[in-house]
């Protein structure tokens, strides 16, 4: 069994290739807890962990890197998050029965996939990822060549117990390598779901690669964290008025919010709305006085 809950980036000695693996055990059970997801959305959010948890090998910067599939069609949102600290977080939206078994292009057909990097500081980036390939990998690799000029292959699997990705791609910024890149696309498109949820990041490596010579670097530990905070869940309501809040308080008697990733809940009374308000209000009064 491989070990579970890290992120692995290889570097293939002879060549301009890269490869990242990531394993996903205790941090997928977590996401997965506080919901009642059918078996399919576990799979598709398993899938969308994975991915997350590959392309957050690719931030060279502090931040947070998002995956968001919406649709009209039964699944609403499929979103999953990684950080530069590899803390996972994932969440799906739907109605009614879902079909037992049905391809991520069917069930998001007609909607749009986004993947968005949030640097600590700077700028947001946001690139669409064109809802095209039958999976969620075939749309991941059709956008890295299509945006990023980069070959790139990738390998999801999920099976709502564990996940696990694979990432193969040309290094950018290097010299023709288009020889090598069939050569070695060709090998890792062996690659079975059992083998990458199953076996060990070098077992994969050996069996796929045999010949060639591979630097595996140290495993990140990934885990499921989620961010969210009672500051953070009191900016989301200052969304709406003091008077709005104010009259949800005097029908419910106080506000609450679940958080839809990890379920905490925070609870808002009179007086918390006061001070929320009371605070703007110094902040713009002192903004006059200058
Ligand atoms: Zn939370």
């Amino acid at each position: 069994m491989s070990s579970p809950d890290q992120l692995q980036r290889v570097i293939f000695e002879q060549a301009d290739i890269r490869s990242v693996i990531s394993g996903l055990e205790q941090s997928y059970q977590q996401a997965l807890a506080n919901h009642q997801y059918p078996a399919l959305i576990n799979e598709l959010l398993g899938q969308m962990m994975a991915a997350v948890s590959l392309l957050s090998a690719t931030l060279k910067f502090d931040g947070r890197l998002m995956l968001q599939a919406q649709s009209e069609n039964q699944v609403k949102v499929l979103m999953a998050e990684c950080n530069h600290q590899r803390d996972l977080r994932a969440i799906a939206r739907f109605d009614g029965e879902l079909p037992e078994q049905a391809s991520f292009h069917e069930l998001l057909q007609g909607g749009q996939m986004v993947i968005s990097i949030e640097p600590d500081q700077g700028q947001r980036y946001q690139g669409v990822v064109p809802l095209e390939g039958e999976t969620l990998a075939a749309c991941l690799e059709a956008y890295f060549e299509r945006s990023e000029q980069l070959p790139t292959q990738i390998h999801l699997a999920a099976d709502g117990q564990r996940a696990a990705g694979f990432l193969l791609q040309v290094m950018p910024a290097k010299g023709d390598s288009a020889d090598e890149w069939q050569h070695f696309s060709y090998l890792a498109a062996t690659l079975k779901d059992e083998e990458l949820l199953e076996l060990d990041n070098t077992t994969i490596l050996r069996r796929l690669f045999h010949e060639e010579d591979c630097r595996l670097y140290e495993a990140d530990a990934l885990q499921f964290h989620c961010d969210c905070s009672r500051q953070r869940t009191a900016n989301a309501l200052r969304y709406m008025t003091q008077e709005e809040l104010e009259s949800i308080i005097q029908e419910e008697g106080s506000i609450e919010v679940n958080c839809q990733f990890c379920s905490e809940r925070y609870s808002f009374d009179q007086s918390d709305i006061t001070m929320m308000f009371s605070d703007t209000a110094n902040i713009e009064g002192s903004d006059q006085i200058h």
